[in-house]
């Protein structure tokens, strides 16, 4: 609590009176929660939502900063619409995928360049401990003062290359997120009793559910597009469904010996991050447990 309020004191302390934010698809979830940020660090804040490209010409040529936050599928064609913006203004996007937005970006604009990749979503209030992924464009220097104001904020930043970034996210987004929505869609074609799955389960089951559940809370089209952004994911994800095919003619085979021994070849691969996973999420389902919310 007392490193929580002293981010928020550092967030308060960003001023960014000398700034001018362009932010387009400044109405939208995440566009929203990065307005706010900038208009409380003091930033002039232009929004720049779909019925405002009349406005383009007129909010880039003062712009410090231009930073795209469209629907994924629309960020491509964004980029290349925006009118040309001065040397020094930083142009980047929050777009969940990397390679092909900052290409565009590198593309349409020759001053700096930066594309970040916040690690959470738009409900959050504050960035203070949150991950935001930073991949590097161009003219690193003249970009600090945006990354600094998001440490500021309390995030913390990782430099990545928009390459291993996106190879990253075919596991951690990607995988997750089809796997997931199976999972759900499953279940509601079983007619599956949530209720009871989830009176009957334990902790760490519950939280399975939730992880689940809570995608079906979110934006469709973020996720869809989420899936469909880089064509080589449906490759991997196809190796996926015939690993799953493969081991499912296993049991229905009663092949238990190769189960065992796929078992002890994944465990070797896990190795010590096996145990770690399994003490690290006990200590959260205890704590989680103390505070009596699962
Ligand atoms: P959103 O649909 O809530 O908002 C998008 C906004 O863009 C809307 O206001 C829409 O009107 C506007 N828009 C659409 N077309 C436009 C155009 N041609 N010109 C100008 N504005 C236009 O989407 P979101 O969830 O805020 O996502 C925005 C970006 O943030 C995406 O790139 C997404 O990958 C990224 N992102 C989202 C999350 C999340 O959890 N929502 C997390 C990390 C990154």
């Amino acid at each position: 609590i007392i490193r929580e309020s002293y981010q928020q004191q550092q967030a308060a302390d960003v001023h960014l009176n000398d700034k001018t934010v362009v932010i387009v698809g400044g109405n939208g979830a995440l566009g929203q929660l990065f307005v706010r940020l900038f208009s409380s660090a003091g930033a002039k804040v232009l929004i720049l939502d779909k019925d405002d490209w009349q406005h383009a010409e007129h909010f880039c040529e003062q712009a410090d900063l231009v930073l795209i936050s469209v629907p994924i599928a629309h960020t491509l064609t964004v980029i290349e619409a925006l009118p040309s913006l001065p040397p020094g203004c930083i142009l980047a996007d929050l777009t969940s995928v990397k390679r092909q937005p900052l290409n565009a970006m590198l593309a349409k604009h020759s001053g700096p360049v930066v594309g970040l990749h916040p690690m959470f979503g738009p409900k959050q209030v504050t960035l203070a401990k949150q991950l935001v992924v930073a991949c590097h464009g161009r003219d690193e220097d003249q970009y600090q003062w945006l990354l600094a104001s998001i440490e500021r904020w309390g995030a913390h930043i990782k430099a990545l290359t928009a390459a291993a970034h996106d190879q990253a996210m075919a596991f951690v987004q990607v995988l997750r997120h089809l796997s997931s929505f199976v999972y759900g869609s499953h279940l509601a074609a079983e007619q599956a009793d949530l209720q009871q799955l989830l009176d009957l389960s334990s902790p760490i089951y519950r939280l399975e559910l939730m992880m689940v559940g809570r995608l079906f809370a979110q934006d469709a089209e973020l996720y869809a597009d989420i899936l469909l952004a880089e064509p080589n994911n449906i490759a991997m994800l196809r190796r996926y469904v015939q690993r799953f095919e493969m081991e499912l003619k296993r049991l229905e085979q009663g092949r238990k010996d190769e189960f065992l021994q796929e078992f002890t070849r994944v465990r070797e691969y896990f190795g010590e991050f096996a145990e770690r996973f399994l003490s690290d999420s006990q200590r959260l389902l205890d704590t989680a447990g103390d505070s009596h919310q699962i």
